[in-house]
């Protein structure tokens, strides 16, 4: 069942073909996954893998993708950060879009702000060593994945002494909000867990949900036939009524993860407690830097805090990344709400449910 380990065999039809079949036979009654990447949400979006599904059978989105989990109240920080004189925004390119209460950065960036599109952290470097002698303010958003890159970043900037790169946190550690959905009641038969967030935490991150939770956990990678792989292993396992935490992503994730990656992140950040789009506040689910690196805590240093606000009028993102909702359910998809004109971020961000959706389930395959 399992295809050859090269990259063709993951997009191979007589792999996909064999997982299809397989599924189709495992799937005897309702079983509901969740898949927590967004790159899973359009990886099966970008592949058409819904249609390929058998009857009773439901992949629903979770809170995968990191500018949508990020709060609007962080959002708007973001935002007023920006309009401050003298200030560099660098961020990667699906926050310029994101709406805040009051406009979104590309607002911001047409009256005049400083607002710079940057592919990796040390880009946000480059800007403060070699550009701007003002403050640059990396917005760090994302999970596990991406912190150990801007932690390995701020270290690079107190070696060579570029001391006007700043951060604004906005990190989100997945498994304690996984945690907090599951533990609200999540109907869900299993998690499809992330290929990327896993290489960096270990596979070892999901065991407290699969034993205390008895929720059946698989890795998976993003290759059609990875998905469709830890899908099958899934469905087994419900077939099975076993809950445990395997891997189909082994080229990637091992059990332990990169304990190099985490030391990094550890020595600059702690965890904090962080507010998340549609969860609201969750315990430890955030990242803070650590004491010695406080200066370059741009909100500290500029006074900006985010300050707790509504999402969007009609814009059902926070149920959508409980799962609890499908982007199809919201009033305003594919309506007032447009990857051209988007009302919520889960339409804005190439990760987004709701844009991974309007690809499969817009108007243009009405
Ligand atoms: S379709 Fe738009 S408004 Fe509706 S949940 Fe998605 S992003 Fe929000």
């Amino acid at each position: 069942m399992f295809p050859s380990p090269d990259l063709s065999g993951f997009r191979s039809r007589a792999a996909i073909d064999a997982l299809v079949h397989e599924l189709s036979l495992l799937v005897d009654r309702p079983m509901r996954f969740m898949e927590v990447c967004g790159t899973h949400t359009m990886a099966v979006a970008r592949y058409g893998l819904r249609s390929l599904f058998p009857p009773r059978f439901e992949l629903v989105s979770g809170p995968g993708c990191p500018v949508c989990v990020t709060a609007q109240s962080h959002v708007d920080a973001m935002i007023r950060l920006a309009r401050i004189p003298g200030v560099t925004i660098a961020t990667f390119g699906d926050m310029v879009r994101v709406p805040g209460s009051s406009g979104s950065l590309a607002h911001a960036m047409a009256e005049g702000a400083r607002v710079e599109i940057v592919y990796s952290p040390t880009d946000a470097l480059h800007l403060a060593r070699e550009v701007s002698p003002d403050p640059v303010v990396f917005l760090a958003v994302g999970f596990e994945t991406t912190a150990p890159a801007v932690a390995a970043t701020i270290l690079e900037a107190e070696r060579t002494g570029v001391e006007n790169l700043l951060v604004h946190p906005a990190h989100k550690l997945m498994p304690p909000a996984l945690d907090c959905i599951m533990s609200g009641g999540a109907a869900v038969n299993g998690l499809l867990c992330p290929g990327h967030v896993s290489a960096v935490i270990g596979a070892k991150a999901y065991a407290p949900l699969a034993e205390g939770q008895g929720l059946p956990c698989v890795i998976g990678g993003f290759e059609p036939a990875d998905i469709l792989l830890a899908l099958t292993l899934l469905a087994r396992q419900v077939r099975e009524g076993r809950s445990e935490v395997e891997n189909a992503y082994p080229r990637a994730v091992s059990w332990e993860g990169n304990k190099r990656a985490r030391e990094v992140m550890e020595a600059v950040f702690r965890p904090e407690d962080t507010e998340w789009r549609g969860l609201g506040v969750i315990s430890g689910s955030g990242l803070t830097l650590r004491e010695g690196f406080r200066d370059r805590d741009a909100r500290t240093r500029f006074g900006v805090h985010p300050v707790p606000v509504a999402d969007p009028p009609g814009c059902v993102c926070g149920e959508v990344l409980k799962g609890v909702k499908t982007p199809t359910d919201c009033p305003l998809f594919a309506s007032r709400c447009t990857p051209q004109s988007p009302v919520g971020p889960c339409m804005v961000s190439g990760e987004g449910a709701c844009a991974a959706h309007y690809l499969t389930d817009g108007p243009c395959h009405a």
